[in-house]
């Protein structure tokens, strides 16, 4: 995250990044998460920390207002973790699934980021890998038609659900199917 990312949170007192990282005003020796309502200091006062214990160690107080003292530790890689169970469990269902990684508390924006730092893969890469190994596993081990196992892997579509698979791996399924089928 750059500071003008976390100055942009600031600015907006945008919660998503609450636990995430913490500001201090230089001015006031206060350190505040990203969604204090307190008055906007000035820019140039103003540095950044990943944690409260860092703001801490530099002489920086708690603000009373904001209680950054009392925020739950929230370590990006659990928010992380959290998100790979969730599109482990539900990556079949197609529409539910942004609206579940919001629940977790960080900006979409936000979470792909994390996401990409701890497993090197961005979020709809690996929604898509886990679809695409459903899809083969149906493919080869069972007999279910092709256009089901598309709905049940999460497309909307068999032309949708062709694409993506012969992109994925230049074979139709139907091709596919025949190579691999036990
Ligand atoms: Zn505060």
């Amino acid at each position: 995250m750059t500071q003008e990312e976390m100055w942009k949170a600031v600015t907006e007192n945008d919660a998503s990044y609450d636990g995430i990282f913490f500001y201090a005003v230089k001015s006031t020796g206060i350190y505040c998460r990203p969604s204090c309502k307190s008055k906007l200091p000035i820019r140039k006062n103003v540095c950044f920390f990943d944690t409260a214990q860092q703001a801490r160690s530099e002489g920086f107080r708690p603000c009373k207002r904001c209680r950054s003292d009392l925020l739950d530790y929230q370590p990006i890689k659990e928010i992380a973790e959290k998100a790979k169970q969730l599109l482990d469990d539900s990556f079949r269902k197609r529409c539910k699934l942004n609206q579940e990684l919001r629940h977790l508390g960080v900006s979409q924006h936000r979470m792909s980021e994390i996401f990409k730092d701890e497993y090197g893969v961005t979020l709809s890469e690996y929604v898509g890998n886990l679809r695409l190994e459903e899809a083969k596993r149906l493919l080869s081990d069972t007999d279910t038609d092709i256009i089901d196992i598309a709905y049940s892997v999460g497309f909307g579509g068999l032309s949708s659900f062709y694409r993506f698979f012969k992109n994925s791996t230049g074979l139709s399924p139907a091709v596919y199917r025949k190579e691999y089928k036990k």
